[in-house]
């Protein structure tokens, strides 16, 4: 007997039909002899037409009551999920994330799980049932429901395989694995058969969908491997696990990420302590700021530019002109005309060259690079929006021919 946890993502219980197909899936394991337990996400786009109807209301909603709303949708899946495996003639039961004893902080909306109580999950999978649990949720200590972030129920899926000590974590979704770029932009995208932990938290913090950075983070911390798979297929699967540097591929992916804007402060005084100000009044507010550039000093006056998710951007806008103010700067402003391309793999620590191959595709593509910055396994870009798809291609084609 295993115990496994399978999370399906929304497309995959986007109707009826595709609920019907979890359901036969998870009751395939039951069957085996298994000890199940599913994470679901909210149906299709739920999340995204319930923080419409919330800015209709509010442009600026109360984060506690989002978080209300928000939960509502995940709890619908895991409703109707359990209702199509009793069906099928087996014991279900459905746990919100406060009955599933996921406790979090009180971040609302981005909140960060502290604990994990696994009593209720395990007496229920050995009442024989089948535990459906909403992803994405969780309750805070001053009892308040709260959510993990947009793509939060990987992280539900991901944290609940290591407190019950899951022999597998399977995050299902609507492509066959991880491939080497997004297979919706370019189609001759490959599937990468096995992913480090790194690279895989590179990637999704660069903006591949198909995992929340978070919860790969949680995944590489507490070593736990999972597998991400095709709901609706057979083929393909891609593990991510620990991987030594010599099994890592030179570059592994590329990645595209059109959800960033730009903040630049024009004229600012360069001297000690201001960046600490601007990103110390950021981080306060929970705002992650990515690529930084600053340029060189002219009369002890510089540039600097940054950037910051598109979710955040009318905080980061709010608070960065309240600091020009404060600091003097002739101006500050937001460019929205960016995306980020980004090249990964484990193998670059020990193969230079791969920023001259990426830099060289994009300069044939009369691709502009405004900003780049580096890790030891990445290489990011900051270019202009309209040319992301056309750098993209360009890019994987360097790399994947
Ligand atoms: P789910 O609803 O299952 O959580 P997501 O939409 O969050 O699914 O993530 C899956 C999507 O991620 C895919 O449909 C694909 O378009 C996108 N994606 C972006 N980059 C990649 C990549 N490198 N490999 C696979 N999918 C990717
Ligand atoms: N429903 C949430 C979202 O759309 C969480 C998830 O799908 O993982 O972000
Ligand atoms: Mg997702």
């Amino acid at each position: 007997m295993q115990k496994i946890v399978q999370k399906y993502g929304g497309t995959s219980v986007g109707n009826v039909e595709k609920i019907k197909i979890v359901a036969d899936k998870a009751v395939y394991e039951k069957k085996q002899g298994n000890e199940v337990v599913v994470v679901v996400s909210a149906m299709g786009k739920t999340t995204d037409s319930l923080f419409n109807l919330a800015k209709q209301l509010n442009s600026t909603p109360p984060t506690r009551e989002l978080d209300l709303l928000f939960s509502t949708g995940e709890i619908v899946s895991m409703a109707l999920l359990c209702m199509a495996i009793e069906n099928l003639g087996y014991k279900a039961i459905g746990l919100p994330g406060f009955l599933a004893g996921i406790y979090t902080d009180t971040v609302h909306t981005k909140a960060k799980i502290k604990k994990i109580d696994p009593k209720k999950i395990l007496d229920e999978l050995a009442n024989n049932k089948i535990v459906v649990i909403a992803g994405f949720q969780g309750i805070s200590h001053e009892d308040n429901i709260t959510t993990l972030g947009r793509g939060g129920s990987d992280l539900t899926a991901i944290a609940i395989a290591g407190a019950i000590g899951a022999d597998r974590c399977e995050i299902y979704t609507d492509v066959e694995g991880v491939y080497t770029t997004d297979p919706k932009i370019v189609p001759e995208a490959r599937i990468i058969p096995r992913i480090s932990y790194g690279e895989m938290l590179e990637m999704a913090s660069a903006g591949a969908k198909v995992m929340q950075a978070r919860a790969v983070e949680f995944a590489q911390k507490y070593k736990i491997p999972f597998v991400v798979k095709s709901t609706f297929s057979e083929k393909g699967g891609t593990m991510i696990k620990e991987l030594k540097l010599e099994e890592g591929a030179v570059v592994t992916s590329v990645t595209l990420d059109k959800e960033q804007i730009k903040i630049t402060f024009f004229h600012i005084p360069d001297k000690p302590g201001i960046a600490a100000q601007i990103f110390g009044e950021l981080g306060k507010e929970h705002i992650n700021v990515d690529t930084i550039v600053q340029n060189v000093s002219k009369e002890n006056y510089t540039d600097l530019s940054f950037t910051v998710n598109l979710s955040d951007k009318k905080h980061a806008v709010e608070i960065s002109k309240k600091e020009g103010v404060k600091l003097g700067a002739a101006e500050v402003i937001c460019d929205n005309d960016i995306a980020k391309i980004t090249t990964i793999g484990l193998g670059m620590v020990n193969h230079p060259g791969v920023a001259a191959r990426m830099f060289n595709a994009l300069g044939k593509e009369n691709v502009n690079i405004e900003m780049i910055s580096t890790s030891e396994i990445r290489i990011s870009c900051v270019i202009k929006k309209s040319q992301g798809k056309k750098a993209l291609r360009a890019v994987h084609k360097e790399f994947f021919k």
